[in-house]
């Protein structure tokens, strides 16, 4: 009989870091997260990172579970060889350059594995969740930025400068709203969380419904996700009309990436698929509307699995991945 293996992992949010301990079988034994903190600046973050390393590492040993390597996720570029952010990330200013992979080692000697965030979950869904079994596979999250993944014949696709999957930024209306990237009209300037609620809030504005008067208390400036997608459950009409805009959004973004590399699956994760509504039904649709209906008439479109867990569980999957592929 095999020994069991244990892995740890860090998923490096733009609000929370998480964290967590996990077996073979993706069963989480241990869990916990902490605030980010991104306005104290990089150096700061990284050595909350090491503490938190440390932490779980402790704990491992403590608890007798024996552990190989360190994961980390990180948003941005990340060049998986080096464990380097070599991308510009626009969540947590000053990250780019960041050598997590050589300070980790350096700290806790030991080897340490470390790739973008959604590279990360789109590995936990691959071997745990929504996308067991497939060989090639698009992940999309949705939240406070549009974040993406690709994987081909089973392996992360890095690109050839580690930016590959980066779907949020692609152009869909070149005279789109501004993005937070510096560009017009990207995926993101429509389907992030920040989007969806100053939509909401200009349309409020000129036209304050029922329903957003009484959970709004009057006052425009108490809105936030939360309470558009308690709109949405309330069949508010602007809530659904926006939110079914947002996933028409992503659809049609989705629709290109589906001719281009015809996966098997799309997996969407992250707080806007999450908040109900019909979104995952109108990307789906959407998608099955404009792609070519070859590349469309088997392919699945799912929610993703494995929900917070899949960046710090992909995370922990990475020594795996790497000492496969060596
Ligand atoms: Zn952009």
């Amino acid at each position: 009989m095999s020994e069991q293996q244990y892995y740890v992992g860090i998923d490096i949010g733009g609000t929370n870091i998480k964290y967590g301990l996990f077996d073979d079988h993706g069963k989480v034994l241990y869990k916990e997260q902490r605030p980010t903190l991104v306005e104290k600046g990089p150096m700061p973050l990284m050595h909350l990172i090491t503490n938190i390393s440390e932490r779980l590492l402790d704990y491992a040993a403590e608890e007798d579970y024996s552990i190989k390597w360190l994961g980390v996720g990180s948003p941005g570029a990340v060049d998986s060889k080096s464990g380097t952010v070599v991308g510009p990330c626009p969540n947590i200013k000053g990250w780019q350059g960041m050598e997590i992979g050589l300070i980790l080692r350096e700290r806790l000697n030991m080897p340490v594995y470390v790739d973008n965030d959604v590279n990360a979950m789109a590995l936990a869904e691959l071997k745990y969740g929504a996308a067991m079994g497939a060989q090639s596979v698009v992940c999309a999250t949705v939240g406070t930025g549009i974040g993406g993944a690709v994987i081909i014949d089973g392996k992360v696709w890095h690109g050839a400068h580690a930016t590959a999957g980066e779907l949020g930024h692609m152009t869909i209306n070149m005279n789109g709203p501004k993005c937070a990237c510096g560009n017009n009209g990207c995926i993101e300037a429509y389907c992030s969380s920040r989007m969806i609620i100053e939509t909401v809030k200009s349309k409020i504005n000129n036209n304050m419904t029922p329903v957003f008067n009484e959970l709004l208390e009057g006052n425009p400036d108490n809105l936030n996700i939360k309470k558009i997608f308690s709109a949405v459950k309330r069949e508010d009409e602007i809530a659904v009309e926006v939110i079914h805009n947002t996933a028409k959004y992503l659809g049609i973004g989705m629709a290109g990436i589906v001719n281009l590399l015809n996966p098997e699956i799309v997996v969407l994760g992250g707080g806007i698929v999450d908040g109900g509504g019909d979104f995952i039904e109108v990307v789906t649709e959407t998608i099955k509307e404009h792609a070519f209906s070859s590349a469309v008439e088997k392919l699945r479109v799912a929610k993703a699995a494995l929900g917070n867990d899949a960046g710090f569980i992909g995370a922990g999957l990475l020594g795996l991945v790497n000492q496969s592929i060596k």
